[in-house]
């Protein structure tokens, strides 16, 4: 059977953009903002469509579209992956730009926010073109994207490979080698230690510091689950498990699997290193990707794509606490019945964040061709997460908020700020 790589769009249950929007709005309030600049931050600056030819390997022709979109450059260079999905579409690209805009500034790193996508399903694709495709889309990208202006990164889809790709396509065009085009990169070609494993190791600092709210909690009694066994999912649960807490539920696009007295988290990761996926893993209870949401746990790790956590199952959800490793997967709606029932959720913006502070390493050491160790690279990825974490935490006790709006008010602070700063040209 062949297994779309996620759900089309018409299987999510919202729409990521009027999501995006939403939380902006209920931040916004808290702010003392002028309405011209409120309303300015709401648009994507600058929204990019291509579609081009791509040759398979029978000789076919055929048309593809992709996306880019900048929604901020206020405080530096737009920064933001790259998603190859059938669901992308260009609310999902905007909505995803304009969380990178509030992850940078929330971080405290120089960028702007942007996102890029293709709707392919990459794992229709031979290697061959898988390649053809990655360049031509990079080639099309020209005009917008430079290590001053965009630099692209993995997102769901994509990998180092595809990243290796942009890189050596970016830099023909130019003639010289250009490193610091795109983060995420292999190592051999001016990647940075600790990228592929950023993310979900920031995931996993930010669930053992919001663990704290209920005291000394025993790791091997902290039950997990996680949604989503990619680059994300997959090194979020391996670090839960090497810190000792037990990942009990896992899955991804064909479904999940469980075990009360814990998975054995190395076993499903060669698993899907063979199989591409974990559909067929049988050490464990197969279930629904529905089910895995509301099995009876402590945290719950949503890290697949935008739109899990929704009206229809929020109620049912026994986590007491949620760190979003996908970017946008509770609903407002989701929200609101998951505060009223007092579950702590520690939002995208804020717990994803260690995958761009961790470019922003990379693109670092690419511009000074000068390379940190990983011990260097994971120490200042903790002391910036632990920041992040600790300012967001404050910020929701003085505006008495959400951690989420806590984390888009002060992120939106800082970009209106600047804004004022530099004035509206001309
Ligand atoms: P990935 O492609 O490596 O993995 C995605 C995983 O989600 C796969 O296991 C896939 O099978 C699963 N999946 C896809 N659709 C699903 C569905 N409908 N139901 C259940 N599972 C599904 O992608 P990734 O890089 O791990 O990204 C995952 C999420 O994390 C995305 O929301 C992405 O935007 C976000 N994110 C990624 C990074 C990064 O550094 N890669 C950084 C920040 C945020």
């Amino acid at each position: 059977m062949v297994v779309a790589y996620n759900a089309p769009m018409e299987q999510q249950t919202s729409n990521p953009f009027e999501t995006a929007l939403s939380q902006y709005d209920r931040a916004v309030r808290y702010l003392n903002i002028p309405d011209g600049v409120v309303e300015f931050l709401r648009y994507p600056r600058r929204e990019f469509t291509v579609n081009f030819p791509v040759k398979r390997d029978n000789g076919d022709i055929e048309m593809f579209t992709g996306y880019r979109v900048h929604h901020s450059t206020v405080l530096g260079p737009s920064k933001g992956g790259i998603r190859y999905s059938l669901a992308v579409n260009l609310d999902e690209v905007r909505a995803l730009a304009m969380w990178m805009t509030w992850k940078c500034a929330l971080a405290g790193i120089p960028y702007g926010g942007a996102k890029g996508g293709v709707v392919v399903d990459p794992k229709t694709l031979s290697p061959h073109e898988l390649e053809s495709l990655t360049r031509r889309y990079a080639a099309e990208l020209i005009p917008l994207i430079s290590p001053h202006s965009d630099i692209p990164a993995p997102d769901m889809g994509t990998n180092p490979q595809v990243m290796a790709w942009i890189m050596d396509t970016y830099s023909m065009t130019v003639g010289y080698s250009v490193p610091a085009i795109v983060t995420g990169k292999p190592l051999n070609v001016g990647g940075s230690q600790g990228r592929n494993e950023a993310t979900g190791r920031g995931v996993i600092l930010c669930m053992v510091e919001a663990l704290k709210r209920w005291g000394n909690t025993r790791p091997e009694d902290t039950r997990v689950v996680i949604q989503g066994f990619g680059n994300v999912g997959a090194t979020a649960a391996s670090y839960a498990h090497s810190l000792g807490y037990k990942v009990v539920g896992v899955g991804d696009i064909t479904g999940g699997i469980y075990n009360p007295n814990g998975l054995d988290v190395s076993s499903m990761r060669n698993f899907v290193a063979e199989h591409g996926d974990l559909g067929g893993y049988a050490e464990g209870e197969s279930l629904s990707n529905a089910e895995l949401l509301t099995l009876p746990c402590d945290v719950l790790v949503p890290a697949a794509m935008e739109g899990q956590i929704t009206a229809q199952n929020a109620d049912r959800i026994q986590a007491k606490l949620i760190v979003e490793g996908a970017n946008g997967p509770t609903t407002p709606e989701a929200d609101d019945i998951l505060n009223d029932k007092g579950v702590f959720i520690v939002p995208d913006i804020l717990a994803n964040a260690g995958g761009v502070v961790v470019s922003y390493f990379e693109w670092v050491q690419d511009l000074q061709a000068f390379f940190w160790d990983e011990e260097e690279v994971y120490r200042q990825l903790q002391r910036q997460m632990m920041r992040c974490y600790y300012a967001t935490e404050n910020a929701a006790e003085e505006y008495n908020v959400d951690m989420r709006t806590a984390a888009q008010l002060l992120a939106i602070k800082r970009v209106a700020d600047a804004v004022m700063t530099r004035g509206f040209y001309p």
